[in-house]
């Protein structure tokens, strides 16, 4: 069959994910469009093997390798295909029966499926940032050896692909990303260093992964968006600014040298943005409710406090440093990230960690693959050091 006359085949990494489960209800909604031919997952392997079951893709992959066997116990009778670990993720993003790669894990366990998929000339619907923020000079050299496409997932970064849509990127001035502020936005210093983790995971706005929901509390989140908005749009890190504003309705905007601004609005559902890019910036019928502006009663917007929240700065430091300073920054985040969670850190030790691991790393400036995987190695081992000395 045609490419055009057969639905699309998708490889969902992070099938049993916040962004994954909710591009399944797309790709369900539209059998005619979409095929999920690859699900991934990490260690969830019975919510895998349920949503395999139903979708019936030919393979589905787990990150943890010693789960390999109760998921082929689970499918292999159904005739679906089975494997484990990283190498069999990377493999199966640039399989033949693949059109296109949502990717949709955490951290840094986005970068190499990601990099096999462009060698391997498939389209990529980003969920996962920090693919961008790691290794964003790579990602961008591999593309321009390659046919594939990014279509971001991330709402922000819809919102900008919208508003840029039609425009002559040298008539920009500013790219303004918004930013909920996170459940802390109001906090003061002193009781933002007393947080718990369950503070942290309650998001005024968004059900997200857990991991995703620390970094908007910490605004290491939108630090990241910024590294990925310059990756992405190829927009100067100067004319790329944060702006909080509360509602989450104004999803981000776009100044032109005119004046004009171009904004995003909708509500607060990630299925609008991931059907955006799954069917590459064509418009499907949506699976929100609708967004009734005379039910709002104000739009606010404020400007980011770079003191109560120092992650922010982070993105000037990245930005400016290149090379591998933002993989460090990212790999500093993950750990520190998974020991709060744990309770082995205070909520601005977060913080404290990744300046610490940044002080200490190495740093390659024009770094190849390799450099990326040995600094993110190194920056995990120095930032668990810190954690258990500190
Ligand atoms: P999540 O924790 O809900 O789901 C992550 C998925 O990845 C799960 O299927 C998990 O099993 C899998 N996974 C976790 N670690 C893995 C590993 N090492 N190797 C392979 N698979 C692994 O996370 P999420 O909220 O869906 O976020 C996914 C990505 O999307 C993140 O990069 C996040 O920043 C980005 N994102 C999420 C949202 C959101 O609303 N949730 C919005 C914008 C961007
Ligand atoms: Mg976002």
């Amino acid at each position: 069959m045609k490419k055009e006359n057969r639905p699309k085949r998708i490889a969902v990494l992070g099938a049993t994910g916040s962004i994954g489960t909710q591009a399944i209800d797309i790709i369900e909604r539209h059998p005619d469009l979409y095929r999920a031919t690859v699900v991934s997952g990490g260690s969830r392997v019975g919510e895998l093997a349920a949503v395999a079951a139903r979708l019936r893709p030919r393979l589905a992959v787990i990150a943890r390798r010693e789960l390999l066997g109760e998921l082929r116990r689970l499918l292999e009778p159904l005739g679906i295909k089975c494997a484990a670990g990283a190498d069999a993720l990377a493999e199966a993003a640039s399989a033949d029966d693949v059109d296109m790669v949502l990717t949709a894990t955490v951290g840094y366990s986005g970068l190499a499926p990601t990099v096999a998929a462009i060698k391997a000339g498939k389209d990529i619907a980003l969920a996962n940032k920090e693919t961008l923020v790691v290794a964003g000079d790579l990602v961008n050299s591999l593309l321009l050896h390659s046919p594939s496409k990014i279509y971001p997932v991330d709402s922000e970064h819809s919102a900008i692909a919208q508003c840029l849509a039609g425009e002559d990127k040298a008539r920009v001035a500013r790219l303004i990303v918004t930013a909920s502020g996170g459940p802390f936005r109001t906090y003061p210093k002193s009781l933002i260093e007393r947080v718990t983790p369950a503070d942290a995971l309650n998001h005024p706005n968004w059900s997200m992964g857990a991991k995703i929901t620390v970094d908007s509390a910490t605004m290491m989140n939108k630090a990241f968006e910024l590294i990925e908005a310059h990756h992405l749009f190829g927009i100067e890190p100067e004319k790329i600014t944060a702006v909080v504003h509360p509602q989450s309705i104004v999803h981000s905007m776009v100044e032109f040298t005119d004046g004009a601004i171009k904004a995003q609005l909708g509500v607060p559902d990630m299925r609008l943005p991931i059907a955006y890019a799954l069917g590459c910036h064509r418009r499907l019928p949506s699976a929100a409710r609708p967004l009734t502006l005379t039910d709002i009663c104000s739009l606010t917007f404020e400007a980011p406090d770079y003191d109560r929240f120092p992650c922010l700065n982070l993105a000037k430091t990245a930005m400016e440093r290149r090379g591998t300073c933002a993989c460090t920054i990212n790999a500093a985040n993950e750990v520190a990230v998974a020991a709060f969670l744990d309770g082995r850190l205070g909520f601005t030790g977060i913080y404290r960690t990744i300046e610490a691991t940044l002080q200490r790393a190495s740093f390659v400036a024009r770094p190849a693959y390799d450099d990326y995987v040995a600094c993110n190695a190194e920056s995990r081992a120095i930032a668990n050091e810190f954690i258990t000395k500190n």
